[in-house]
C-alpha cells in the first residue's frame, strides 16, 4: 500500500477511536475494526502484541495484556523505562522477525501507531498517536514516545533546545501511558458513573487521583474514583472532601453561600453523604489511608 495511502487509514483509525470516545466507550477489545474505503480493518492481532495489516508496510498497533497486580508489584510499570519514556519487547529474539521489522519500519517513516493496554481482561485503554523513536536491540526492545512534535527531539540532539523538549516528551509519554488505563480501569470499576451524584455519561466522567501524581500517588484503581466533570474539580480544589469513611464533607464557607440550583443541587445537598457508587470488589475500592491522607489536607484548608 502506498505510503501516504496507509497515513491516511491510520487517521481514519484513530479517528474512530475520538468517535466511539465521545459516544461514551471508555475501552476496547481485540474485536473492534474500522471501515477504510469500503474494508473493515482489525485494530489488533487476535492473539500477538503487534498488528500490521495485511498490505500495510508499518505496525498499526502494539498491545500489553492484562496482568494482575501481585503485592510484591502493586502497580506494573514495566513498560516505562528510567528516561520516561516508554519500552516496548519485539517479538521474540530475531530482529528480523516480520513482526519487529514492521514495527522498525513504522519508526523509520515516522508512522503513528497505536498503543492499547490491558487494564482487565480483554479490555484495552487505547493511547494515540504514539511513535516509536528508538531501538535498543540488545534488550530487544523499542523506545515509544507519545507526542508527535518531542519525537524528533528524542531522536535528533542537534534539535533546538533538545534536553528540555526531551524532559518534556518523557514527562508527557509516562503520564499518557499511566493515565489511558487508569481512567479505563476507574470508570469500569464505577460502572462509568459518578461516586457523588450518579452522573453517567462517560464522556464527562474523569479518573480523579486521590493522591496525585506529584504527591506520589500511582495509577492504581484504588487511588483513584470516578467523578464527573463538576465534582472532580471541586474535589480538586477542596470545596468538596471525602472522608475515610467514605463521606461527602462541602468547604464550611462554601455550604454558605447563597447561590443558583447548579450550587445548591450540585455542591451543598451532597454534605454529609455518602458516596452512593463504589466498585463491587473489595480490592478496587478507594484505599482508605489515601483518602484519610487526602481529607487531613481538605480539613487543614477548609
Ligand atoms: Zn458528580
Amino acid at each position: 500500500m502506498d505510503i501516504n495511502v496507509e497515513r491516511s487509514a491510520r487517521a481514519a483509525a484513530m479517528s474512530w477511536l475520538d468517535t466511539k470516545k465521545v459516544d461514551g466507550a471508555v475501552s476496547f477489545s481485540r474485536d473492534d475494526r474500522f471501515q477504510y474505503q469500503g474494508q473493515s480493518i482489525r485494530f489488533m492481532s487476535p492473539q500477538a502484541g503487534i498488528w500490521k495489516p495485511a498490505e500495510w508496510t508499518g505496525a498499526l498497533s502494539i498491545s500489553t495484556a492484562f496482568t494482575r497486580p501481585t503485592s510484591a508489584r502493586p502497580y506494573d510499570d514495566a513498560e516505562i523505562g528510567a528516561d520516561g519514556f516508554g519500552r516496548y519487547k519485539w517479538r521474540g529474539t530475531d530482529p528480523n522477525h516480520p513482526d519487529n521489522r514492521a514495527l522498525r519500519l513504522a519508526m523509520e517513516y515516522h508512522l503513528p501507531l497505536i498503543w492499547f493496554i490491558g487494564f482487565t481482561q480483554g479490555r484495552y485503554a487505547p493511547v494515540y498517536p504514539i511513535y516509536l523513536v528508538g531501538e535498543e536491540p540488545t534488550l530487544h526492545q523499542f523506545i515509544v514516545a507519545a507526542d508527535a512534535i518531542h519525537q524528533f527531539a528524542a531522536v535528533d540532539l542537534e534539535f533546538p533546545n533538545a534536553e528540555i523538549e526531551l524532559a518534556y516528551a518523557a514527562r508527557e509519554t509516562k503520564q499518557r501511558l499511566h493515565q489511558a488505563p487508569f481512567r479505563a480501569a476507574v470508570l469500569d470499576a464505577y460502572t462509568c458513573k459518578c461516586a457523588v451524584c450518579r452522573f453517567g455519561h462517560a464522556s464527562l466522567l474523569d479518573a480523579a487521583h486521590i493522591i496525585t501524581d506529584a504527591d506520589g500517588g500511582s495509577p492504581n484503581v484504588r487511588n483513584g474514583l470516578s467523578l464527573c466533570k463538576m465534582h472532580h474539580a471541586a474535589y480538586d480544589v477542596d470545596i468538596i472532601g471525602i472522608t475515610p469513611d467514605l463521606i461527602v464533607e462541602v468547604n464550611h464557607e462554601i455550604l454558605n453561600e447563597i447561590d443558583g440550583p447548579m450550587l445548591r443541587h450540585g455542591i451543598q445537598e451532597f454534605h454529609r453523604k455518602p458516596l452512593v457508587v463504589l466498585p463491587h470488589r473489595r480490592s478496587q475500592q478507594p484505599d482508605r489511608e489515601a483518602l484519610d491522607l487526602r481529607y487531613q489536607h481538605f480539613l487543614a484548608r477548609a
